[in-house]
């Protein structure tokens, strides 16, 4: 097999992974054109200063010794196999970098062998691009669960960045669904990469550990596999010293870290699948919650779940759910920029995102007793929590206030959504304007409700129906 086919081949195998923020294209050559926006393997990420970066995106292999329900590459699974050789990957690497086609690499592997044998023929790769040929650019290594800790220190000690994924969010969907992989295998790769970048894991508060039975409906949809569907699914158990009841916020910022740090300096990740499993949302973010403050995981990612294939372990969905993955990636911004925690936006009576609004929106609703909120008093994390203000626009509004008292009509000018904040924001008791016939018409907030549903289910009904007949991640 020439190096074209087996990069075709290995570059498709790779897409599914979403710990690399990747984006994709299917635009094709045109004849006496130039360029190719479907070429395999090269997609995009974007680095700590905003820049959008191309990486070559590919697997070492794609032949799998184990068995993931939802994987493309999993060994039941009768696709084409190929796999490169550690040099022969390093010279394309070489090749495209010289060449400008790429600034980086996103490389993962089947398992083939052993977790320890494909470990160390992914740090062959990475070894002789660091050491041999000198190559300094960005390096996301994935490691493979059950690995040695000290293939996986050495792993962290060449890549820029190491994930793990853990795809099921609870350790029965992980039995059930990926068999070979046990919760041990994965957590003590997350920990021994936070111990590599200077991290000593915790645990968290029971809390935030445990998931209440409630947030763990049965499944309907899901095939019934040893009668396991209807079960509370029990959280993953993750580290042995307590965390304070702090956000995710609060947390990071007492421990920034440097950014010239030799060892993964991207930090750790790691992927959810969200939709092959029957856990609700509440179960996901505070799993997402609990990463973020017990492993100091850089970014969790939601990747909505392609119903490829006929394994029966897995759902039978009308097509990817986007929406949802969408409104988890909402709801962990509120965690990661805005102070959130887990069981505010989600509990165990109300286990799963609103569709129709985004989690900030919602959670203002549910608490209107908090509002309006006096945009020249309120200190900067009560102004993060209104609709509309952001973290940009609250600096900002804290920075003119010191001048001058605000009006409403100077909020729009630091960058307030107006749409959105003028049902929860005063300036000094002189409301925005909304029509207050509608206002007084909606006590419970149906008005506000409808004027803040955000349109995302119509942006992404005809992603939706593409993806369906595409049977591919956008
Ligand atoms: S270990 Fe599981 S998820 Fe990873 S490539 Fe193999 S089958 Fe796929």
């Amino acid at each position: 097999m020439d190096t074209e086919r087996k990069l075709e081949i290995l570059a498709d195998a790779a897409k599914y992974d979403a710990s690399c923020s990747s984006s994709g294209s299917a635009r094709p050559a045109q004849p006496g054109g130039i360029g190719n926006g479907a070429v395999g393997g090269i997609c995009h990420s974007w680095s700590a200063d905003g820049r959008c970066v191309s990486l070559l995106k590919v697997l070492l292999s794609n032949a799998c010794t184990y068995d993931c329900a939802y994987c493309v590459n999993r060994r039941s699974n009768d696709v084409p196999r190929a796999g490169f050789e550690p040099g022969e990957l390093v010279r394309l690497v070489m090749d495209f970098y010289k060449r400008n086609y790429i600034e980086g690499v996103f490389l993962s592997s089947g398992v083939v062998g052993c977790p320890d044998a494909t470990m160390e023929r992914l740090i062959g790769v990475a070894r002789t691009l660091r050491v041999q040929e000198r190559w300094n650019g960005y390096l996301h290594l994935k490691a493979i669960p059950g690995a040695a800790s000290e293939l996986v220190t050495e792993a962290a000690r060449w890549a820029d960045r190491v994930s793990v994924n853990i795809e099921l969010p609870s350790a029965a969907s992980l039995e059930r669904v990926a068999p070979d992989k046990t919760p041990k295998a994965i957590f003590g790769v997350m920990r021994t990469l936070a111990r590599a970048s200077g991290f000593e894991p915790r645990r968290l508060l029971p809390e935030r550990r445990s998931l209440p039975a409630a947030a763990e409906p049965a499944w309907k949809d899901l095939p019934a596999v040893s009668g396991s569907a209807a079960e509370p699914t029990p959280a993953y158990d993750i580290g042995p010293a307590a965390e304070s009841r702090r956000s995710v916020m609060a947390a990071r910022k007492d421990r920034r870290r440097d950014p010239a740090s030799a060892v993964l300096p991207a930090g750790q990740t790691t992927q959810l699948v969200v939709g092959a499993s029957p856990e609700s949302d509440a179960a996901i973010l505070t799993l997402a919650e609990n990463l973020y403050l017990a492993y100091d995981v850089r970014r969790v990612y939601y990747s909505a779940f392609v119903p490829a294939g006929t394994d029966t372990r897995v759902p039978v969905l009308p097509g990817p759910p986007l929406l949802r993955e969408h409104r988890l990636y909402q709801a962990d911004w509120l965690f990661r920029f805005y102070g959130f925690r887990a069981d505010e936006i989600l509990s165990p009576e109300r286990p799963d995102l609103d569709q129709d609004l985004d989690p900030k929106c919602a959670w203002a609703l549910r608490n209107l007793g908090r509002f309006p909120v006096d945009v020249n008093r309120a200190d900067y994390l009560e102004l993060l929590r209104v609709p509309g203000i952001g973290p940009r626009s609250a600096s900002r509004i804290v920075k003119a206030r010191a001048h001058a008292r605000l009006k409403p009509e100077s909020l729009r000018s630091l960058g307030v959504v107006m749409k959105r904040a003028a049902f929860f924001v005063t300036c000094s008791g002189v409301a925005p304007n909304v029509p207050d016939t509608a206002r007084r018409a909606s006590p419970d907030a149906s008005y506000a409700r409808a004027a803040l549903t955000d349109g995302a289910r119509a942006m992404l009904a005809p992603l939706q129906l593409e993806l369906d007949w595409e049977g591919d991640h956008a």
